[in-house]
């Protein structure tokens, strides 16, 4: 049923250590699901019942991670795969090393068990399969295999319960519901309703992680709609009170970007997609009587960064690149002198560029700067220089004071 061609040889060759050692191994999670619904693997995650030191000692290249939950890392020169050892996610023999707080949230889970054990820990039944490159056998104690067909998300257990545990699990069944188009079953859309409050509780690091899964991986137009069907992009992003047009509109363009780029094989950030989804906060944040008050604008930056890393972290990395995009987007405006050929060579400029179009689009904007920068870019020096010049005729307007950014304001 299964192609081992389509699996990573390195994954494989695991598999196989393992087994030679007389440990029982096998493909899980994710890829052996793509793997029946047609769909590539990004990754291959192997579950095991070796020891996360058993693992350790078996393979040379590898490192014990985790403290909530260690996995293994085995690593070639351009392959990380990951290995799990079955858990049994079973309190009864409790040696600490379960431990939920009041709300059943699980916060360690270090506690050894069967495959079949483990598979009850697993999220969804099309997350529990089980395959065996060896014999070509798929274990399968959840009918993980007739919810592919019927093209179902099922919870493993009660999904009040196991949200309870862990509520990213609510997006998740979001996520892979789009992604697969497989409808979500009554009782999880229920329980997504019920307990997506809690992912108010889960570390902005892990909402980052899961941020850059629901946006970046192509779909995330869809993603966000189904988000907000059932109220759960809050948890996302920052959102004022106030949503206004523009500022859904501004999302709505920049995920459609996003999934163009996506699709065309293009780099994608998610530091683009936070200056957008944040942009319409630091407009409302800065405005002057008619116009953007600098002072506010400058000074609006980083509080908003860190409203928006009380939900989500924000790697540092991406700090100056948001910032870098939303200052630029004040020196698009300005075009005097020598101030164009300045902005243009910045090396933000591009993302900057793309991320005034998409304003311009959500705001019906009819300014045509994007116009004017897009001839720019084409235009060889002499055109260029006419182009500051004829702007420079006509009015002061290329100052971006004058703009005051109306259309988005509204
Ligand atoms: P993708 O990699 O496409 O996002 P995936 O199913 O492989 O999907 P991973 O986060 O890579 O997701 O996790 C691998 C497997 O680990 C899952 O298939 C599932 O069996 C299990 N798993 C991951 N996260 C959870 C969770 N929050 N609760 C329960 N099981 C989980
Ligand atoms: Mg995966």
């Amino acid at each position: 049923m299964i192609d081992n061609k389509k699996i990573s040889k390195f994954a494989i060759s695991i598999v196989e250590d393992l087994q030679k050692n007389n440990f029982q191994a096998y493909l899980v999670g994710g890829c052996v699901r793509d793997l029946l619904c047609g769909i590539t693997p990004k990754d291959f995650d192997i579950a095991t019942n070796a020891t996360p030191n058993e693992i350790r000692n078996t393979f040379k290249a590898s490192r014990i991670i985790g403290r909530r939950f260690k996995l293994v890392h085995i690593f070639n020169r351009s392959e990380l795969i990951e290995v799990a050892t079955f858990r049994s996610g079973d309190d009864e023999a409790n040696e600490g090393n379960l431990v939920t707080d009041q709300s059943g949230k699980i916060l360690r889970d270090n506690i050894w068990g069967t495959l079949e054990q483990d598979t009850f820990r697993r999220d969804f039944t099309i997350n529990a399969l089980y395959y065996c490159p060896t014999s070509g056998k798929i274990e399968d104690h959840n009918s993980g295999i007739a919810h592919i067909k019927n093209k179902k998300i099922v919870s493993i257990g009660d999904p009040m319960k196991r949200f309870s545990e862990d509520p990213v699990r609510s997006l998740r069944a979001i996520r892979f519901s789009n992604k697969l188009s497989f409808k979500i079953d009554r009782d999880v859309k229920s329980a997504i309703y019920k307990k997506g409050y809690l992912l108010d509780n889960i570390s902005n690091a892990r909402m980052f992680d899961e941020f850059c899964k629901i946006f970046l991986s192509g779909i995330a137009e869809k993603n966000f709609n189904k988000l907000v069907s059932f109220n759960l992009n809050k948890y996302l992003i920052l959102t004022s009170p106030s949503n206004s047009h523009f500022s859904q509109n501004l999302i709505k363009e920049a995920l459609k970007n996003t999934d163009k780029r996506v699709k065309n094989d293009q780099s994608v950030t998610p530091g683009f997609l936070i200056a957008a989804m944040l942009w319409p906060e630091l407009l409302k944040k800065s405005r002057g009587d008619k116009e953007i008050n600098l002072r506010k604008f400058f000074r609006s930056m980083d509080q908003i960064l860190r409203n928006q890393q009380k939900i989500t972290a924000i790697p540092r990395k991406f700090h100056s690149y948001i910032k870098d995009i939303w200052v630029l987007q004040l020196k698009l405006h300005s075009r005097i002198g020598k101030q164009p050929y300045k902005t243009f060579k910045h090396p933000r400029f591009r993302a900057a560029y793309d991320f005034l179009l998409i304003r311009e689009r959500a705001s019906n904007c009819q300014s045509n700067l994007g116009d004017w920068w897009t001839k720019f870019q084409k235009n060889n020096s002499a055109s260029q220089k006419q182009q500051i010049l004829d702007l420079n005729e006509v009015s002061e307007e290329n100052s971006f004071k004058k703009f005051g950014f109306q259309e988005e304001l509204i």
